[in-house]
C-alpha cells in the first residue's frame, strides 16, 4: 500500500469517527478524544501489516524451498479414496452402508482411506515439522485452540483439498446437510494433534465452517473420543445444554472419516496414552455464512437442535 494510500486509509477513519462523536462535545475534547483514537488505530494497523509480511515471507520460504519427499500425496488424483464411496457420491443417492449416521445426530462416518495412506501423510507432516526446524521457521499452528499440528494449506495441499471438498464433501453435503447452500467456497485444512505430553483434549466448542471433515490419521492410542452435544444456531450455541439424545461419543479408527455441521458443538475428549492425529477440513459456504449472520433476523432456523424443542413446548 503506497503512502497516498494510507492517508486515503486514514482520512476514511477519521470521518467514521468523527461522524459519530456527540454534538455538544468541546473542540478540545472532541481532538484529544480523535487524537487517542488514531493513535491506537495506527499502532493496530502497524501491527497487522507486520503480521501479514511475516506470514507471507513465511509462506514464499516454504513454496520456495520446501521439497516433499511423498509428492504423490500433494494430487487427489492418487489418493485411495474408498471405492465404494465414490461410487455411491456417483451415484448421487445416500447408502447407509456406505455412510453411516449415528443415532439420527447428524453426525455420518464412513470408511475414507488406507491406513497404510494415513502413516505416509503422517510421516510427511513430520517430515515438514523437521524441515521448519532445521530452517528455522517458526510453525503457524492450525487454529487458536490447538497448538499443536500444522496448516496443510501452507505447504501444497491446498489444491488437493479444495478436489477433496469439490468431490467428496460437498456432494456428501447436498446429500445429508440439504440446508447448507453450495457452493463450498473456500476451506481451511489442517492437521491436530493430541498427545500425553502435548494438547490432551479440545474443550467443547463449534468450528468455522459450514461443514468439517474429520478423519482419523493415527497413530496407536487410547481415548480421545469425540462428543458431540447438538447442533446450535448462533442464538443457542452457548445457552442451552445438550438433551440425552443428542449426546455422543465416537471412537476414532484410522482410516475413517466422519462429516458433521460447522455448529455441531463437539468437544476432543482427553486420550488416555499415545498419540493421535486428525486430518481436519472446514468447508465454508458465502452464501451460507450470509443467511446465518442475517443480523436483522434473530429467528432461530429448523436445523437447529433447540428449535425442535421449542416448538415441542409450543404445543
Ligand atoms: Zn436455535
Amino acid at each position: 500500500m503506497s503512502e497516498n494510500e494510507h492517508d486515503v486509509e486514514e482520512q476514511a477513519f477519521l470521518e467514521e469517527v468523527t461522524a459519530h462523536l456527540p454534538s455538544d462535545w468541546s473542540d478540545e475534547r472532541r481532538n484529544t478524544y480523535v487524537q487517542n483514537v488514531l493513535t491506537s488505530w495506527r499502532k493496530h494497523r502497524t501491527h497487522s501489516r507486520d503480521e501479514l509480511q511475516s506470514r507471507e515471507k513465511y509462506l514464499s520460504t516454504i513454496r520456495q524451498y520446501f521439497k516433499s519427499q511423498s509428492p504423490e500425496l500433494y494430487d487427489f488424483k492418487q489418493w485411495p479414496i474408498n471405492e465404494n464411496l465414490l461410487a455411491m457420491l456417483a451415484r448421487g443417492s445416500l447408502d447407509s452402508d456406505i455412510v453411516n449416521q449415528i443415532q439420527s445426530t447428524g453426525v455420518y462416518t464412513f470408511s475414507f482411506l488406507p491406513t497404510t495412506f494415513c502413516q505416509t501423510l503422517i510421516n510427511e507432516i513430520a517430515y515438514f515439522e523437521q524441515w521448519c526446524v532445521d530452517n528455522g521457521l517458526e510453525l503457524y499452528r492450525p487454529n487458536s485452540m490447538n497448538k499443536y499440528g500444522v496448516i496443510l494449506d501452507h505447504f501444497g495441499f491446498d489444491k488437493c483439498l479444495n478436489d477433496i471438498v469439490n468431490n467428496i464433501v460437498e456432494p456428501l453435503t447436498r446429500l445429508v446437510f440439504t440446508h447448507v447452500i453450495p457452493p463450498l467456497d473456500s476451506h481451511h485444512g489442517f492437521i491436530v494433534e493430541y498427545a500425553m505430553d502435548k494438547d490432551r483434549k479440545l474443550d467443547f466448542h463449534v468450528d468455522d465452517a459450514a461443514v468439517t471433515l474429520n478423519v482419523c490419521l493415527g497413530t496407536d492410542f487410547t481415548g480421545g473420543q469425540l462428543y458431540f452435544g447438538g447442533v446450535r444456531c448462533v442464538s443457542h450455541i452457548s445457552n442451552t445444554k445438550p438433551r440425552t439424545d443428542e449426546e455422543i461419543y465416537l471412537e476414532h479408527q484410522v482410516g475413517t472419516a466422519c462429516i458433521h455441521l460447522g455448529n455441531h458443538r463437539h468437544r476432543a475428549m482427553p486420550i488416555t496414552s499415545g498419540r493421535r492425529l486428525n486430518l481436519i477440513l472446514w468447508c465454508r459456504s458465502a452464501n451460507f455464512y450470509a443467511v446465518e449472520n442475517n443480523h436483522g433476523n434473530n429467528t432461530c432456523p429448523t436445523w437447529c437442535g433447540f428449535h425442535q424443542i421449542e416448538k415441542k413446548e409450543d404445543i
